[in-house]
């Protein structure tokens, strides 16, 4: 038994990298993958006949010769499987349909105005029936702001009224295949991993800077959790002992100081007026986020020297913030993170931008079908015949 566990698992394993080489290398021979994994050809050849039969990868052509017959190249096959992700925000629900190479192929959005709870997911229902019927869906992923237990539910976010809802059991109501849900910082993450800016990075923190300040970590290619879930609350470190009371019990919290609504209030005005006075290049407008970035910088270095990741990648609903605080950050970290430290981490921009969170959402789904095709597939089937398909 213990030899056929292993050989499953090997076969798992091997059609997972091969897959992954496709992916990232491809248009790619046989011959070629066999030389990159090290593996031999017959392997290979076995492996890559199961995944065109899976029809998630194609033959696109055929390369040079090295002598003998023109070998036959290989390439990811996007719209092989489609995943939707799904953000629920304070200000609105989007959903996106996302292609298994990362790629936004179409998206509704709805503002909100108050609705409760249950009239979320009566959207999120109708985005999936609209969108169901046009792809070939392996799976749903939602993302919302605040603590996600690894059951499931939604304990704390910044919108009123969000307090201890089943979210997963929610979502599983109106879906019926895989569902996953998580924060969406830590989805954030995870997208930029698989198909974004953190592809070579198997350690990269995100942050993002919006309504509060979140951060998702990515640990050795996974989402690092912790034991209650709460991993990553980087806007809730203490930077002023004695600062403005915070909705997580605590006081002076970073997102008292740095995120959106303090940056403003701090301006003098609006949201919106601030960031148009941003956008102006207006220079009070500009100092402030300046010094934002200065108190921020100090909680990524502190970040650094604890988790010592690869990647530090920035995202916020405007991407202008961002585009601000980039040099300001690089300059803290360089000054303030241990010295074997400095110089060795990137400090970047979320190549997702807006689309961070959907990207994110779906990447749930899809990061399991590209790390374990093999078990994926078979599941896949069961779904498919579940919707009917
Ligand atoms: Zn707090």
């Amino acid at each position: 038994m213990q030899n056929i566990a292993n050989s499953v698992q090997l076969k798992e394993r091997n059609m997972a990298r091969v897959l992954a080489t496709i992916r990232t290398r491809g248009p790619i021979s046989r011959i070629s993958i066999a030389k990159e994994l090290d593996l031999s050809p017959p392997t290979v050849s076995s492996v890559v006949d199961e995944l065109l039969a899976s029809q998630l990868v194609e033959e696109v052509g055929v390369g040079l010769s090295g002598g003998g017959r023109k070998p036959v190249l290989l390439a990811l096959k996007p719209s092989s499987a489609y995943a939707l992700g799904a953000d629920l925000s304070d200000q609105s629900v989007k959903m996106a349909v996302v292609n298994l190479a990362g790629q936004v192929v179409e998206s509704r959005e709805r503002e909100l105005r108050g609705e409760a709870w249950p009239e979320l997911f009566q959207v999120l229902a109708s985005f999936i029936e609209e969108l169901g019927s046009k792809y070939k869906l392996v799976g749903m992923g939602v993302v919302a702001p605040g603590i996600i237990s690894p059951d499931g539910m939604l304990h704390f976010a910044s919108r009123e009224g969000w307090r201890n809802l089943p979210l997963l059991e929610d979502c599983q109501a109106i879906f019926p295949g895989p569902v996953a849900v998580e924060n969406n910082v830590r989805a954030m993450a995870l997208g930029e991993y698989w198909f974004g800016v953190g592809q070579e990075a198997h350690n990269l923190v995100m942050v993002r800077i919006g309504g509060g300040i979140g951060s998702g970590i990515v640990f050795d290619g996974q989402i690092f959790r912790g034991d209650l879930g709460a991993a990553g609350e980087i806007g809730h470190v203490t930077v002023e002992p004695d600062g403005p009371p915070c909705q997580c019990g605590n006081r002076g919290c970073l997102e008292k100081v740095a995120a959106l609504p303090a940056l403003a209030n701090k301006w003098g005005g609006g949201e919106e007026e601030f960031l148009a006075a941003l956008e102006a290049g207006e220079a009070r407008a500009e100092a402030v986020v300046r010094e934002a970035g200065e108190v921020l910088g100090l909680a990524l270095a502190n970040l650094i020297n604890l988790f010592s990741p690869r990647l530090i990648v920035l995202s916020s609903p405007k991407g202008l913030i961002v585009d601000k605080l980039l040099p300001v950050l690089r300059q803290v970290i360089d000054a303030r993170a241990i010295s074997w430290q400095r110089g060795r981490v990137t400090v970047v921009a979320s190549a997702h931008r807006e689309k961070s969170p959907v990207v994110g959402a779906a990447t749930l789904i899809l990061a399991r079908l590209l790390s374990q095709p093999r078990s994926f597939l078979v599941e896949k089937d069961h779904f498919q015949e579940g919707i009917g398909r």
